[in-house]
């Protein structure tokens, strides 16, 4: 079995999602409410696993110094330099990322 990459699997979800909403009301004229919110619930899911760059923080508007990393997704201080945020579980990619700071 080849590895799918998270941003692979979160666009095939997602466009599922379009097609069963396209059966529903194309084919069976009925709409599975319990299907299609599984259906986002794993979308959301997915789409958390693919990697965001933490956003720097200084300390103002004007300082270049970074004192620490936010979550691209909840905003939330990044604690420690975790693969996911404690907060809202975004995958982090630190690639880029000043390794003394975090
Ligand atoms: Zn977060």
């Amino acid at each position: 079995m080849s590895k799918m990459s998270p941003k692979k699997a979160f666009e095939i979800v997602s466009e599922f999602k379009n097609v069963a909403l396209y059966l529903w009301d194309n084919l069976y004229n009925h709409y599975d409410k319990d299907t299609y919110n599984a259906l986002v619930y794993a979308a959301d899911a997915l789409k958390k696993q693919i990697p965001k760059k933490p956003i720097p923080i200084t300390r103002n508007e004007h300082a270049t110094k970074i004192i620490g990393y936010g979550c691209p997704n909840c905003k939330k201080d990044v604690i420690g330099s975790g693969f996911y945020c404690w907060c809202c579980g975004q995958r982090l990619d630190w690639s880029e990322c000043d390794a003394e700071i975090h």
